[in-house]
């Protein structure tokens, strides 16, 4: 028992060895101590539980920021799902673990929700356009309403130079470059690859969810994309949506929510194919009861 207890001081003690804040007021006097040094600053927004696709956005946030802020918040208002919002995995001594393994210019922000929010938990309204109608925003309602309020917010915090978005979320990250142009905040926004599992199954929190049979199965959902890809040349966009909702329907794990295919730059639908614009294919899907998102692109 001793020895048990012990082991876990000196985890403990580790642990402490990564900068964490749960406080903003102590983290703006560390990161207003930082830039008097003139050295630049990068964000790496998430909601923790991380894995190897958040630790490739840090580490491409270190190849060009001096210092790089991760935040970890569970952020309520961008859930429209109670039950959703209650199960996502809340991981933080493990995740503080794995960052302290692999990264050491890089410092932590993990608020509690009434610092962020005080006590109204409520979303700003932006008008982000077209863009924030369709897929995640048609089957999420006031999903980017909370995803804008708290990067706003974040952003305020840490007055980063740069923020680093994974393409998985293809649609948040036009939706936090249109965010940075509304509220006028001077921060690049940078897209990063999607990191995947071998199976070709994108990494994401929500994996931790899946069954052994349901992540099998889910990883059809990247090979789907990519059978899109190749037949994107040859067959008609109405094919290919008929062709993918046909094996979806055939399986008996996953249930398909949208398949779309539409132009990168403003998410319209695209029904024709001679477009000489860059287009997308997205798909929303529950393995079980667990939502995932993927997408590849088509034509470049
Ligand atoms: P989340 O914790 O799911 O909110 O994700 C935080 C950030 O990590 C977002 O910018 C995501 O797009 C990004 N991210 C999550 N999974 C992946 C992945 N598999 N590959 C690349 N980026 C990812």
């Amino acid at each position: 028992m001793q020895f048990a207890s012990n082991i876990l001081v000196l985890h403990d003690l580790n642990l402490q060895l990564v900068q964490v804040f749960h406080h903003k007021k102590e983290l703006n006097s560390f990161i207003e101590n930082h830039k008097k040094t003139g050295e630049n600053v990068g964000m790496v927004p998430t909601m923790g539980a991380l894995h190897e696709g958040h630790l490739s956005l840090i580490s491409l946030a270190q190849k060009s920021c001096a210092l790089v802020v991760v935040s970890i918040f569970v952020n309520p208002t961008q859930f429209n799902n109670p039950e959703d919002l209650e199960k996502y995995p809340r991981t933080l001594k493990d995740d503080l673990a794995l960052l302290k393994k692999s990264f050491d210019n890089c410092i932590i922000f993990a608020p509690e929700v009434q610092e962020i929010y005080n006590d109204s938990i409520t979303s700003e309204h932006f008008e982000f356009g077209e863009i924030a109608s369709k897929m995640e925003g048609k089957y999420r309602a006031g999903h980017f309403d909370g995803v804008g309020t708290i990067l706003k917010r974040l952003f305020e915090f840490v007055k980063p130079d740069k923020a680093f978005f994974g393409l998985k979320d293809y649609q948040q990250y036009l939706i936090v470059k249109k965010l940075v142009e509304i509220t006028q905040q001077n921060v690049e926004i940078i897209g990063c690859p999607i990191n995947r599992e071998a199976s070709g199954l994108a990494r994401s929190s929500r994996n931790k969810q899946l069954s052994e049979e349901a992540q099998t199965q889910a990883s059809l959902i990247y090979k789907i994309l990519q059978e899109v890809k190749s037949e994107f040349g040859t067959k008609s966009v109405a094919d290919i949506k008929k062709g993918v909702k046909n094996e979806f329907e055939k399986n008996p794990i996953l249930k398909l929510e949208y398949f779309e295919i539409s132009d990168a730059d403003d998410l319209e639908p695209i029904s024709n194919k001679n477009t000489q614009n860059k287009s997308r294919a997205f798909i929303a899907a529950y393995a079980n009861n667990v939502r995932l998102i993927d997408n590849i692109a088509l034509n470049y």
